[in-house]
């Protein structure tokens, strides 16, 4: 351990308040990492990382990720975009899917390896969305590779499902696989408004087919600042499928991609559901195509992807502790 460097870490940490943060200079990855364990050994918390400082709380701060539930960690869920394109153009889509987006397909093998190595990154369930993932020829290889591996769950409007592709949709595996189906109102109004006209008779039609197929089925719905009472429509159509309650998901629109109005996100207010796409890694499914929202332009080492992520997120939600214990005006 470099005596200069722990010195000036028991000088400055030593001499500052319980509760307040001190930044100290280092000179690259052995610095930092000498002032990771002289901190974890002292009691003391290492806050951030910068270019060329680290920035200690004085003190033991609570693991955020421990706070959270253990499906809420990120790293449990494991977000796959397979592909951007779609067959639909909603005006809301966060990652500005259409038939003409760029298709940034992940290559089947490249698909298998990032599945391959999920098991042994910690992951314990899949999601799979794009774009839409059934426009994939190859989608029913993909979901048995995965379903083989861990519970999956595919997003999909539901409106494909003709000739060869609805071949492959009734051969697939229906033990580990969850089909979560877009619907956002319980008549085609809203609905139709969003996603193009008689989209919402298809996608019906697509929850009752994949029901009567034996899928175990979610339907999601995404509300804007027009939904009105949809909510409480859409509650009355899911109890007459038969849906139960982790059968349905209701969310806002984020302003993200197409949408222009919606929730802001950012990497600090949300907590991270770490997705890959063949772009590389984001923090959150709902922003893939926000380059505010980019943790890395590679996924591989999967298990330092997802621990890159847990720290970035400890550091975030610490240090929003500490600036709201220690922001006196006076
Ligand atoms: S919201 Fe879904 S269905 Fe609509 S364009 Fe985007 S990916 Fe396609």
């Amino acid at each position: 351990m470099s005596l200069d460097l722990t010195l000036r870490l028991v000088e400055a940490v030593g001499t500052t308040a319980a509760g307040s943060t001190v930044l100290i200079d280092v000179d690259g990855p052995g610095d930092v990492e000498v002032a990771q364990r002289w901190a974890a050994g002292s009691n003391n918390t290492v806050l951030a990382v910068h270019p060329d400082a680290v920035e200690i709380y004085r003190g033991r701060m609570a693991d955020p990720i421990k706070a959270l539930s253990p499906d809420r960690r990120p790293g449990y869920r494991l977000w796959v975009y397979t592909n951007f394109h779609c067959n639909l153009s909603c005006d809301y889509c966060c990652v500005s899917s259409s038939p003409k987006a760029r298709r940034r397909i992940i290559a089947t093998d490249e698909f298998a390896q990032l599945v391959d190595e999920a098991g042994s990154a910690g992951v314990e369930e899949l999601y799979l969305t794009g774009g839409e993932p059934f426009m994939l020829i190859d989608l029913d290889e993909r979901l048995r590779h995965a379903t083989a591996a861990f519970p999956t769950t595919v997003l999909t409007n539901a409106m494909v499902w003709q000739g060869d592709r609805l071949r492959r949709l009734e051969a697939l595996p229906r033990e580990g696989l969850t089909l979560q189906i877009s619907l956002d109102s319980a008549t085609p109004r809203l609905h139709d408004r969003h996603r193009g006209a008689g989209s919402f008779e298809t996608a019906v039609a697509g929850i009752r087919q994949a029901i009567d197929l034996g899928f175990r089925i979610r339907v999601a719905a995404t509300l804007g600042s027009d939904a009105g009472t949809s909510e409480v429509e859409l509650a009355a159509f899911f109890d007459e499928l038969g849906l139960s309650a982790d059968q349905r998901v209701v969310r806002r629109i984020a302003k993200q991609g197409s949408a222009n109005a919606g929730l802001t996100v950012s990497r600090s207010s949300l907590i991270p559901e770490v997705c890959v796409t063949a772009d590389g890694v984001w923090w959150h499914p709902v922003a893939a195509a926000d380059p505010a929202m980019q943790v890395n332009d590679h996924w591989a080492p999967l298990a330092d992807t997802i621990e890159a992520v847990r720290s970035e997120y400890r550091a975030h939600r610490i240090a929003g502790d500490v600036l709201a214990s220690t922001f006196p005006c006076a």
